[in-house]
């Protein structure tokens, strides 16, 4: 009886494990690939072993051929030809591209595990139809040849950029999409973000020996190569033979690099890792620049450590390229001939996806908020920090949020990102109002519990995939409060934030103050009263969706937390045993985004 019991929880348990959801794919690549600077084409094998966690049998698999995109009529063309305000530096530039100069990926073969397998390209997306199924919790080995072309540089990947770093190598390579609990992730690529599997990455590139690279990972073999060091006087060893160049990257979920002649390549070391490289080209508006961020990025890498958990991996390489600065996983590629100024700021953005993109990896397509706006809300921090500003380092952010309201472009937070109407509303969706949920959560469950849980969010789903629930979850566990209805209102609706003061009165011996909720968003009430003598008094009530209440936040003033205001109640009336009331001010820390400040603050 014992024996059957104990086998039948074993049965449950597997089931219960069975259906766990949060199973996650797993892909292992192995590339070798030649660049061939006078055609611009690259060539290779990609031997890709797909891990199925999943439950489901499947049939079919996906590539993604993101180089596709940079030809005349492609989906990114038109949808940038028909935006209303289109990126300045797209534009109408792809349909105007030669056959010389567009991108493209092409599936010379493909097998499954030896068997050649049917496969069609459709845009930026390849369908697989497998051979044999892959069956839950078992592999199959896909063998690939293919080739590119690496098109003139448009948007983020590319030849010749701007600044005329030769190569650009973003979404170079047909890449395995993502499969998950909600199923295939398969948007055609119109020039947004990214989703990808877990893995590692094993990548050799054969290049022209006047080339240096930068990428992702480690690179396995700096001796044979004689991959210098110029400041350290290590000279590159000149030779007439191609070079190959062997990276590998473990956990991560993408691989870029980029490649250019005149390279010059610095490091720098920060205290407890990582290593850090800079890879530009040496000249007026870069050379001193360059060297002076060396330092800036050793603190910011400091901060954001002990911020908001340890960056794992053991190098991070900054890369002039692209067309701006874009995120990948170890790296980032960023345009280098800025002020000073911008050079760190740029930097410490990207480098603060390392956390978000790069090691959390949210869906970015669905969820860019989560990337972008955790991204700014720390680089924002870190950039307050590094150049010791005391002004508000979100401020920006609530601007650019209210100017959205004022234009009437405001679109839901819940919008997948390349479904935006607008450029506008997209990038201050994203990047604003993702970094004011942070703020404003701050606020919510106040500033110490709110650190706390950002580092736990980062340690319990690194390389995992987090959604917007589980990190509403680590904040609830946290500060112990319920914020579901938080995450509702700023995320799948357009409500707003409005409090006010309605009425404060004196009358035996008492003063009478009654707040009023002008807009249809709820939230918790800071209410600060400074009194003739000078003395303040923060008064503080919890929304009743909370359930609870935050902690005293600011330790030197005098604390009085009220009884929760329930949503439904319009108005909030409370009294003070007190008459010589001077001012009443409604969230002085100004993190709430309420959209008329005006009404926030009385004076007797
Ligand atoms: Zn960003």
């Amino acid at each position: 009886m014992k024996r059957l019991l104990l086998l039948s929880l074993l049965v449950l348990s597997h089931t219960l494990f069975a259906q766990d959801y949060r199973w996650q794919q797993r892909v292992e690549y192995k590339m070798n690939v030649a660049l061939d600077v006078k055609t611009h084409k690259v060539t290779g094998d990609q031997e890709l072993i797909y891990h199925n966690n999943s439950n489901d049998t499947l049939r079919k698999v996906y590539y993604h051929l993101y180089f596709n995109a940079f030809q005349p009529g492609s989906m990114m063309d038109v949808r940038s030809r028909n935006l209303p305000d289109p990126d300045q530096r797209v534009m109408d530039r792809i349909s105007k591209l030669n056959k010389d100069e567009i991108g493209y990926q092409k599936v010379l073969s493909l097998k499954q595990d030896g068997q050649e397998v049917k496969h069609q390209v459709d845009g930026t997306v390849l369908t697989v139809y497998l051979a044999k199924p892959i069956l839950p919790r078992s592999q199959s080995v896909f063998t690939m040849k293919f080739e590119g072309q690496v098109p003139v540089q448009i948007r983020r990947s590319g030849r010749d950029n701007a600044e005329g770093i030769a190569y650009s190598m973003t979404q170079w390579y047909p890449k395995m999409a993502e499969y998950d609990f909600q199923g295939w992730h398969l948007d055609q690529y119109i020039a947004r973000e990214f989703h990808g599997v877990w893995g590692d990455y094993d990548v050799t590139i054969n290049i022209d020996p006047k080339l240096t690279i930068g990428g992702s990972g480690v690179l396995q073999n700096p001796n044979e190569i004689g991959h210098g060091y110029e400041d350290e006087g290590v000279k590159i060893k000149k030779q007439k033979e191609n070079l190959n160049w062997h990276f590998i990257a473990k956990d991560v979920h993408d691989f870029a690099w980029t490649a250019d002649p005149d390279y010059v390549h610095t490091k720098a070391q920060v205290p407890g890792g990582p290593e850090l490289h800079f890879f530009y080209q040496p000249g007026e508006k870069t050379t001193e620049n360059w060297t002076n961020l060396k330092a800036y990025t050793v603190k910011h890498f400091q901060f954001m450590n002990e911020t908001f958990g340890k960056y794992p991996y053991p190098v991070y390489s900054v890369l002039q390229g692209g067309d701006g600065g874009m995120e990948y996983p170890m790296c980032t590629l960023i345009t280098g001939e800025r002020n000073f100024t911008s050079l760190v700021g740029v930097t410490a953005h990207e480098a603060a996806h390392a956390w978000f993109q790069g090691v959390l990896g949210n869906n970015e397509p669905l969820y860019p908020w989560m990337d972008e706006g955790y991204t700014s809300f720390a680089s924002s921090e870190s950039m307050a920090y590094l150049f010791n500003t005391k002004d508000n380092p979100h401020k920006g952010s609530y601007s650019g949020y209210y100017k959205l309201i004022e234009r009437g472009l405001q679109e839901p937070l819940g919008t997948h990102s390349d479904h935006y109407n607008t450029n506008t509303a997209y990038g201050t969706a994203a990047y604003s109002m993702g970094a004011i949920f942070l703020n404003q959560m701050k606020y919510i469950v106040g500033e110490e519990t709110f650190y706390r849980g950002m580092r736990r969010y980062f340690n319990t789903w690194k390389f995992r995939h987090p959604e917007p629930n589980d990190f509403v979850r680590i904040m609830e566990k946290e500060s112990g409060l319920q914020l579901q209805w938080y995450y509702r209102y700023w995320i799948l609706t357009t409500k707003h934030i409005d409090y006010g003061i309605d009425s404060v009165n004196t009358a035996d011996g008492k003063t009478s103050i009654t707040l009023k909720r002008a807009g249809t968003f709820p939230m918790p009430v800071d209410l600060l009263v400074t009194y003739k003598d000078g003395s303040k008094e923060m008064f503080y009530t919890p929304m009743s969706e909370m359930l609870g209440g935050k902690s005293q936040e600011d330790k030197s003033i005098k604390w009085s937390p009220l009884d929760k205001w329930n949503w439904v109640n319009p108005t909030y009336t409370f009294s003070i045993d007190k008459t010589d009331v001077a001012i009443v001010e409604i969230d002085p820390s100004q993190r709430m985004a309420d959209i008329n400040r005006e009404n926030n603050r009385v004076e007797k």
